[in-house]
């Protein structure tokens, strides 16, 4: 054989070989296709590991326009992005390939050169290269890249500690803004006093001076000597201000909740309980049923009379009723067995032989106790009919009237109050009885 051809054929099956080493890298490019099971992490790694063929490398030919063209060493310095497959004869886009979408812009184009399919028609390369890299899919993945980099190296905050941050500031924030929300509503439940006006929807305004209610008046009141309350009060772009009539109900019922399951453990701490109930009508025309408890508060020993519910009521016959209050409260989760007294008003639907009294009386033995006001009341009206009683009541109230007056009141105050105490009672009655100690008519 000649030695031209033999060292010509070794040389072919030495290219040919090293062209195989090539072809099976295992981070060729061409490898991570359509790898939809690779971790962000992982890919971050790959990016680093991406076969670059060496400089002696002898890339494919391609016919473009009549000539013969082929991939050249030099875009890689100059596209940084650019990878090379051996194993499919092209170009590709590395970090599209390994963070990109399949699809983009406005109509969701599948996205292929570069991308999904290798670049191989060399003739207008820099202008096709130079257009990837203006892609708005290509920033947004070196964007991708840049940033993971800047946070390894800690220059840079991850978005979801960003993000986290913000919600963590903002639920301090809202729990600021609802704490004050509880301590208005627990204020005014504590003095009685009716939570809201008829002016009082929407953001609060501290530039005017109307009555909108004990509620909003006494936010008012403590966002005035702080700027960042008062700021996070107005705003009407924040979320929530916990303002509305639906936040104080809220708040109300869970005070409701929360009292109650105190009063319960106290009241099934007694070893008994009575049952004190009364009906009226509310402002809206429902008739309300008012249930209270009498017990032994075993820690104090004292008799407690506590306030549970109001219950709307539709019947008012006595086994309705009775229905109505053990339904009550069991769901109270109070023990009905240990009821041992009940206590009404003379109604009938509550005392007759077939009224609530008798009903309850049916499952556990609970004496029945007229209401002692209500028996006083009943009495007092009774003996009015003795001329005695009639003129005693009238003089009464004759004096109680004269009083009234803040002039007479006043005198009757200082002649109390220089009067030494034993003789305090004489005196006044004098002051009563004479005419002439005082003009009356002042
Ligand atoms: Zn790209």
């Amino acid at each position: 054989m000649d030695i031209r051809l033999f060292l010509k054929n070794a040389e072919g099956e030495n290219h040919a070989k090293k062209q195989k080493k090539y072809n099976d890298h295992p981070y060729d490019i061409a490898n991570f296709l359509d790898k939809d099971n690779i971790s962000l992490e992982e890919r971050h790694i790959l990016l680093k590991k991406i076969y670059i063929p060496p400089l002696n490398f002898q890339y494919p030919q391609t016919l473009c326009a009549n000539r013969k063209l082929k991939f050249q060493n030099s875009y890689f310095t100059r596209w940084l992005w650019l990878a090379h497959s051996i194993r499919n004869s092209g170009a590709y886009c590395k970090i599209c390939v390994l963070f990109g979408p399949r699809y983009a812009g406005i109509n969701l184009v599948k996205l292929n050169t570069l991308v999904k399919t290798p670049f191989n028609k060399y003739k207008d390369a820099g202008e096709i290269f130079d257009n990837h890299q203006k892609t708005n899919y290509h920033k947004s993945c070196e964007l991708m890249i840049s940033s993971k980099e800047s946070i390894q190296k800690g220059d840079m905050i991850p978005i979801s500690a960003i993000i986290d941050k913000n919600r963590i500031k903002i639920a301090k924030e809202n729990r600021g803004k609802i704490k004050l929300t509880i301590e208005a509503i627990l204020y005014c439940g504590l003095q009685g006093l009716a939570l809201r006006g008829h002016r009082d929807s929407g953001s609060l305004n501290f530039n005017n001076n109307d009555n909108e209610g004990n509620f909003r008046g006494l936010l008012k009141f403590k966002a005035l000597g702080d700027p960042v309350l008062m700021e996070s009060l107005i705003s009407t772009n924040k979320n929530a201000t916990y303002l509305s009539p639906r936040n104080q109900n809220e708040i109300i019922d869970i005070c409701n909740n929360i009292i109650l399951e105190k009063l319960i453990v106290e009241i099934n701490s007694a070893p008994c309980f009575s049952i004190l109930a009364d009906e009226t009508t509310d402002i809206a025309g429902i008739e309300q049923m008012s249930l209270c408890a009498r017990y032994v508060d075993t820690h104090k020993n004292i008799i407690k009379e506590m306030f549970l519910q109001f219950i709307p009521v539709s019947s008012m016959t006595g086994s309705a009723l009775a229905d109505i209050i053990f339904v009550n409260l069991k769901k109270l989760k109070l023990n009905i067995n240990m009821i041992r007294g009940q206590g009404y008003d003379g109604a009938r639907a509550m005392i007759q032989f077939n009224g609530l009294q008798a009903f309850i009386k049916k499952k556990c033995p609970a004496i029945y106790f007229h209401c002692a006001a209500h028996s006083l009341n009943l009495a007092i009206s009774d003996s009015c009919s003795l001329p005695l009683i009639s003129n005693c009541l009238g003089k009464i109230s004759s004096i109680y009237e004269m009083f009234r007056y803040p002039k007479r009141q006043n005198i009757l105050n200082r002649i109390i109050s220089e009067t030494p105490g034993p003789t305090r009672r004489k005196n006044c009655k004098k002051l009563v009885q004479q005419d002439g100690v005082f003009d009356i008519k002042q």
